[in-house]
């Protein structure tokens, strides 16, 4: 065997056994093509508050391709999400219209640096990025932290204990890059909204003016 061949990585070795092909058509090459993208179902639950789900977790595309992007760490997923989250602007002219007056800043919800360290990258903000570059929207990742290691959401079943464990658990850096700025809040899933009702929180404390969250999916 030549050198070479042991140079392959395994990523290689899985293209070739397993090539990229859309979830939906099977368009070579995509994750999930554009086609495709606009083919997922409006979530079941009206928008509730300053919060817009794209889609219901349970929808097998999003769902699938949040897998992708979270548990196969292909990283490429993360750009049809957003996609999604760009098709649900557009397809809402109130808030489409909303996000052209002022001045706007993409800011993804973070990990735990636990969180961070075992995935090796931030799901929301490869999303909030892609969101970033599709409505040139500057993002600014390095302004919200999360300060405790909160334990899986999806464990805690009491809400009030969900509640709880979420308080004061984010903390904002770098002020004057939202201080009387309109935030785009980018989030992957979202159960009770608990989370993102922290960030809110946390954000508005930091100076920002307007704060709404965009999520791929709830659960
Ligand atoms: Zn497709």
């Amino acid at each position: 065997m030549s050198l070479k061949l042991i140079h392959i990585s395994i990523r290689e070795i899985l293209s070739v056994l397993y090539p990229q092909k859309c979830l939906g058509c099977g368009l070579k090459n995509e994750i999930l093509c554009r086609r495709c993208v606009q083919k997922i179902d409006y979530p079941t639950l009206p928008a509730s508050g300053n919060v817009f789900a794209a889609a219901d977790y349970n929808d097998g595309f999003a769902k699938k391709t949040i897998w992708l992007l979270k548990y196969r760490k292909i990283k490429t997923a993360a750009k049809p999400l957003a996609e999604l989250l760009h098709t649900r602007i557009v397809q809402r002219p109130s808030l489409a219209a909303a996000l052209k007056k002022g001045s706007w800043i993409i800011i993804p919800v973070p990990l735990s640096k636990k969180r961070l360290r075992e995935r090796g990258f931030n799901q929301s903000e490869l999303i909030a990025r892609n969101l970033s570059d599709r409505m040139s929207v500057r993002m600014a990742p390095d302004v919200l932290y999360k300060l405790k290691d909160t334990p899986s959401q999806v464990s805690i079943k009491d809400r009030k204990e969900r509640l709880a464990n979420l308080t004061d658990s984010f903390a904002a850096k770098n002020t004057r890059l939202v201080k009387d700025k309109n935030v785009i809040l980018v989030d992957d899933v979202t159960t009770t909204g608990a989370t993102l009702k922290e960030a809110h929180k946390t954000l508005r404390a930091a100076g920002a003016k307007k704060v709404i969250a965009l999520v791929v999916a709830r659960g």
